[in-house]
């Protein structure tokens, strides 16, 4: 089995610069002693820096919650895809749906992703059906979000720097996560999705992962039963003891 990889969305869940380094250290001590598992830190953009080390790891990277969708220029508010790059972010996540509530539509998530391969970063796209209909409509859904989320993207693009966080919006903050084997049905059908855009290279190649309401009790049933390469964490990735537990969790899959 491939490494795992786990991305936590620290959101706006950390109140001070001081917040932010303590989480930052306790989990790249973790992370470096991990043997199948790769994590990437999300932190709001003024806390990024501070949750950067000198020190480089192999299982430990600096990621943001999103990027501008313009190169340069007068964007008050914005930060672009290449002032991360140069704080040492290598993942960035586009089309969260909790962006995607503030207005953001697939075109707008398509240019962001764009900017962020083009700036040389990993995008980390999310999709995901808001309601499951009785007749399986989710699935035309979520195939149309697909499609228009990776309008602007090459085939090339697509194969190299692209990872699917699949996060049905009704379980994100909810209490309770998708079921292990709903997690597996959608996440293949992501993939064939996905195929039948770009190729069945890109199809095999693309990394899924699942995010919504995963803890440390749920996280190693989600991959092995979910057959997912890995989790997207929003709020447990900035409750210590359970990102520390939720990360060994994973770490002993292999
Ligand atoms: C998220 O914000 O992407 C997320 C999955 O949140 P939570 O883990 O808190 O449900």
């Amino acid at each position: 089995m491939s490494a795992k990889l786990i991305i936590g969305n620290w959101k706006m869940n950390v109140a001070t610069v001081e917040d932010a380094k303590r989480i930052a250290k306790r989990t790249r001590t973790v992370a470096v002693r991990l043997m199948h598992t790769t994590v990437v830190a999300c932190p709001p953009f003024p806390f990024i820096s501070a949750a950067a080390s000198r020190r480089s790891s192999a299982n430990f990277h600096l990621g943001a919650q999103s990027a501008s969708i313009h190169e340069s220029g007068s964007y008050t508010g914005e930060a672009s895809a290449a002032m991360l790059k140069s704080l040492g972010v290598e993942y960035v996540i586009a089309g969260h749906s909790e962006e995607r509530a503030r207005g953001d539509s697939d075109e707008t998530v398509s240019k962001r992703i764009a900017r962020i391969i083009e700036a040389g970063m990993t995008a980390i796209v999310c999709v995901g059906e808001k309601a499951r209909g009785e007749n399986g409509e989710h699935f035309e859904y979520l195939k149309d979000q697909i499609k228009g989320t990776f309008a602007g993207v090459s085939a090339e693009q697509a194969t190299r720097r692209v990872i699917i966080a699949y996060e049905p919006v009704w379980a994100i903050g909810a209490k309770e996560a998708m079921a292990p084997s709903d997690v597996c049905e959608m996440s293949i059908f992501v993939k064939k999705t996905f195929a039948d855009l770009f190729g069945s290279e890109a199809g095999l190649k693309v990394r899924v992962l699942y995010g919504g309401a995963v803890n440390f009790r749920n996280a190693r049933d989600i991959i092995t039963a979910g057959r997912v390469d890995g989790l997207l964490v929003g709020r447990e990735s900035v409750n210590m003891p359970g990102f520390v537990e939720l990360l060994k969790a994973v770490d002993e899959i292999n």
